[in-house]
């Protein structure tokens, strides 16, 4: 059985003089990620078999992060090298007052098609992962992510979410984010949601009333992560938290990431209907490791090359 994961593949650019806005900074770390690479990647580390169906230009960055990818022992095989467009940069700096001075250059990730989609077998696939931040911006990749939804609910896969709201990303186009959402949010089998994601897409004020909202919602299982306060997990109409394991974060980037991948990377081989609460209790507690884990490296992928399924018990 394996997973396949869908949306952008990007390179983010880190400014790491700082405070400088990103026209003086000078000095930039360059980190090969997207929230469903980021998955993908944190399932091959942990020995899972995994996919990854995305675009990435058919340039120096492109090709890097294929290379990456397959260091992780991710597949390869959809994701497409464009010759049209460059690879997708977003380009941060961290100002003086907290804000982020932030550029989206989007390239190659938006170009994925749904004809690139429709070549892909799901003989063998168990579950399917739309963690994509840029899926519900303009492009043809809005139509390939949902053309792949659609026939994975047809052909009975296990549909996973994870909506990863950028507001930098969708500053206007909040009511399109959670319109799309809630369609996602309303197939999902399993999905997982930051506390500021889940009152964005239930419109409520607190965490109290996003969490009654998605028992509503949700026919599936909802994971809220909530950092080193842990994780609400939501299952069968109850509502339970489980602990952060406690650790000295140097960088939580990549962290929900690793926990979405962990919890997949149990979940594969399994019926999903049939899971108890102990079972889940189990899942999540992994995945709260697999999740502290990544916050004591700087960088995603950098974690992510010391995440090894000997963390589980
Ligand atoms: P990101 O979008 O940066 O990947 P996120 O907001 O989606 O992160 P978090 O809640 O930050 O997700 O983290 C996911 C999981 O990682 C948490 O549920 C928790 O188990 C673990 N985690 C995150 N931060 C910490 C921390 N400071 N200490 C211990 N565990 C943490």
């Amino acid at each position: 059985m394996s997973v396949i994961c869908i949306g952008e593949a990007l390179i983010d650019m880190i400014c790491t003089d700082k405070g400088s806005s990103l026209s003086d900074g000078q000095n930039f770390l360059k980190k090969p990620g997207g929230a469903p690479t980021n998955v993908a990647a944190a399932i091959g580390a942990l020995g899972g078999e995994v996919s990854l169906s995305a675009k990435v230009g058919n340039d120096p960055f492109g090709r890097q992060m294929i290379s990456v990818m397959q260091d992780f022992n991710v597949n390869t095989t959809h994701v497409h090298l464009d010759s049209k467009s460059f690879t997708t940069f977003a380009f941060v700096s961290l100002l003086l007052d907290g804000e982020r001075d932030f550029v989206f250059n989007r390239g190659a990730d938006a170009e994925l098609t749904e004809a690139e989609v429709a070549a892909i077998d799901l003989t063998g696939v168990n579950i399917v992962h739309f963690g994509s931040a840029t899926a519900f911006l303009t492009g043809p990749l809005n139509a390939a992510y949902y053309s792949l939804k659609d026939r994975a609910k047809k052909d009975g896969k296990i549909i996973s979410f994870d909506p990863n709201y950028r507001h930098l990303l969708f500053g206007d186009k909040i009511p399109s984010f959670i319109k799309q959402s809630m369609i996602f949010l309303k197939e999902a089998d399993f999905t997982k949601l930051s506390d500021e994601e889940a009152m964005l897409i239930t419109e409520t004020e607190s965490l109290e009333e996003a969490t009654e909202a998605l028992l509503d919602i949700c026919p599936g299982v909802f994971a809220i992560t909530l950092g080193k306060e842990g994780t609400l997990l939501g299952l069968a109409g109850k509502t339970y938290i489980i602990p952060s394991i406690p650790v000295k974060p140097v960088d939580t980037t990549g962290a929900g990431d690793a926990f979405v991948g962990a919890v997949l990377y149990q979940l594969d081989g399994l019926n999903i209907q049939d899971l108890d609460f102990a079972e889940w209790k189990k899942i999540v507690e992994n995945a709260n490791k697999a999740g502290a884990r990544t916050c004591e490296y700087l960088g995603a992928m950098e974690a992510f090359k010391n995440l090894n399924n000997s963390i589980f018990n």
